[in-house]
């Protein structure tokens, strides 16, 4: 059973969502402000973690940093949840590498449709665990990745557009594609944090970075360079 840890102060909320993950069959478990969030966070080793941006004691985006930061939580699934609509708050949200944010109010339904994408997403993925493409090595069940055989921290986020993009060498994947392999679903917000992700990607992989090629008009490419 999955557990998913909620960090939300204010109460009716965090007890609405609790409940309508529970009757979805998952564990909750509940947080009410920042600090508490993050120690539970680090004990408990949740899932996938709700984590609310307007919190007392530590806002979101700090709770998030430090889960980052830390290896216990540096994998956990985040679904940032925010009253602000603005599309500018919800590309920062991605841009920090959430992986997906939920804009209140949301409705059981979309609650509930998010949480099971994001969690599909890290579930392992059936048949070989193990990938390799180059220089790039994956272990799917661990979510780790291997530059030259030597371990190199990605997000989640990165990650999955890493892999997505090896498992199709030579063919460039339009962005659309690309967007629905790590959020499931593409929209406009998420459209412009892409190549964020991808630019930070790139610099993670120092010389190989190469390998990742813009097809301009479409999407990335990743292929065999000739640099
Ligand atoms: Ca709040």
């Amino acid at each position: 059973m999955h557990r998913i840890l909620i960090v939300e102060d204010e109460r009716d909320i965090a007890d609405l969502i609790a409940f309508n993950l529970q009757r979805a069959g998952y564990e909750a478990i509940k947080a009410y402000d920042g600090i508490e969030g993050t120690e539970v966070a680090l004990r408990e080793r949740p899932d996938l973690i709700l984590l609310d941006l307007m919190l007392p004691g530590r806002d979101g985006y700090s709770v998030f940093r430090e889960l980052r930061r830390d290896p216990r939580t540096v994998n956990t699934p985040v679904i940032m949840l925010t009253a602000r609509a603005q599309t500018e708050d919800r590309i920062q949200g991605l841009e920090a590498g959430a992986d997906d944010y939920l804009t209140k109010p949301f409705s059981p339904k979309e609650l509930m449709l998010r949480v099971q994408a994001v969690l599909k997403r890290f579930d392992p993925t059936p048949g070989a665990v193990d990938f390799s493409y180059g220089p790039f090595r994956f272990d799917k069940n661990a979510q780790k990745f291997y530059l030259d055989s030597v371990p190199t921290d990605l997000t989640t986020t990165e990650f999955k557009l890493m892999l997505f993009l090896c498992e199709r060498p030579g063919k460039a994947q339009d962005r659309n594609e690309l967007l629905r392999s790590v959020w499931g679903y593409s929209d406009a917000a998420h459209s412009r944090t892409l190549d964020t992700h991808m630019k930070r990607l790139r610099n993670k992989l120092g010389e190989h970075g190469t390998w990742v090629e813009t097809v301009r008009g479409i999407g990335y490419c990743v292929t065999k360079s000739d640099a």
